[in-house]
């Protein structure tokens, strides 16, 4: 069960906001969503913001009206989320297999532009027959594997024969494009080690284009693309859309990233509120624990004050020690912690806080949270 709206006004100091609680710094949102949109702008690529980041349906409206094209998502629960929202087009970055799934997935037709990716001929004869019940025609979008061994189809041949596939007489559903998303690239920490995992994505991609081509038939949207390296396939001139979640928050594992000159930045919006319950001379206990935050990426830093370190994550407590000179934090201090890792983070919050500065400004819920089917 969803735990209730904070009972905070807009204007209530950041005093009155309980621990441990998700804030998002609506100032430093904005520029990143700027700097997204400059940046998509100036080439002249989609964006399609991936929303497993955020799972909010007000983040996901403020990106359309910003100029996204769409929103992705993983789940159909979060598509549905999505639509509800308000959100007009809507591509599932992912497989389904489960026949009621794909039934709720063709339902949404009605309200939204739907999109899917499949990688098996069994997940192309089961979105099929879910379309018996769909409104609108669902694009299809076959995922090839770029590098990363997750889903998508190997073989440039196996592509081809899955792009052949779809659509034969299956009148609801239309081939769209190729879904070519490098995950494992997101985080390799030197430029040029991203800059080769891509040169490889992009290769695939040429080569699949090239052998339709060959039949005279054109590749449709190619889609892929993360926080990491959405510069990069951008400038090989070979993608149409791009996919990144992340940008919109950036967590301590983005920010380990080395960045190249020249390329886009974004800011820590998103930090976790906490609270010293417990002090020691040698150490301070935090109410922040597994259950506020994921430290699967590693564990989060602390904002503004880098001469202090977090660790020993339990359920519900976090030790801080000292790194540099400065003090520990004293019993009944507040903390912000800048999350390890976004989207797993968000998915253990009900709302997220949003502040200018030391002012509330709106709480805006997460209404995809713990939508995993
Ligand atoms: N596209 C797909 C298919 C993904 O799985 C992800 C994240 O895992 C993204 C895009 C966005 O990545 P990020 O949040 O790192 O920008
Ligand atoms: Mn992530």
């Amino acid at each position: 069960m969803a735990m209730p709206r904070p009972d905070l006004a807009p204007g209530a100091p950041m005093s009155s906001v309980d621990s441990p609680a998700l804030l998002v710094d609506l100032t430093v949102f904005e520029r990143n969503s700027a700097v997204m949109m400059d940046f998509v702008r100036s080439h002249g690529i989609r964006l399609r913001a991936h929303g497993k980041s955020h799972k909010c349906g007000a983040i996901a409206r403020l990106q359309q009206a910003a100029g996204a094209i769409g929103l992705c998502c993983q789940k159909v629960s979060e598509a549905e989320a999505f639509v509800a929202a308000g959100i007009r087009d809507v591509l599932v970055t992912n497989e389904v297999i489960d026949l009621p799934k794909l039934r709720r997935l063709a339902r949404l037709s009605g309200r939204a532009r739907i999109g899917i990716c499949i990688d098996s001929v069994l997940g192309l004869e089961r979105l099929a027959e879910a379309a018996q019940e769909a409104v609108a025609p669902i694009d299809v979008y076959v995922e090839i594997d770029v590098g990363a061994a997750r889903c998508g189809v190997l073989s440039t041949a196996d592509a081809l024969s899955l792009i052949d596939k779809t659509g034969m007489g299956v009148t609801k559903l239309r081939y769209a494009g190729i879904q070519a998303y490098q995950g494992q690239a997101q985080h390799l920490r030197q430029p040029a080690q991203r800059q080769a995992a891509i040169d490889v994505a992009v290769r695939r991609v040429i080569e699949l284009r090239d052998a339709m081509a060959q039949r005279g038939l054109p590749i449709g949207i190619v889609t892929g693309a993360g926080t990491g390296t959405f510069y990069l396939e951008t400038g090989s001139g070979v993608y149409d859309e791009i996919q990144p979640g992340s940008y919109i928050f950036m967590d301590r594992d983005y920010r380990d990233n080395e960045t190249a000159p020249d390329t886009p930045r974004f800011e820590h919006s998103l930090t976790l509120l906490t609270t010293v319950m417990s002090a020691r001379p040698d150490h301070a206990v935090v109410d922040a624990g597994h259950k506020a935050h994921a430290v699967d990426s590693g564990m989060p830093a602390i904002f503004d004050r880098a001469d202090l370190v977090y660790g020993n994550p339990s359920d519900e407590h976090g030790v801080i020690r000292r790194k540099g000179d400065g003090p520990l934090p004293l019993l009944g201090e507040r903390l912000r912690l800048i999350p390890g890792h976004c989207d797993p983070t968000v998915n253990l919050h009900d709302w997220l806080i949003v502040h200018r500065g030391e002012e509330v400004v709106d709480i805006w819920p997460v209404e995809a949270r713990g939508a995993l089917t």
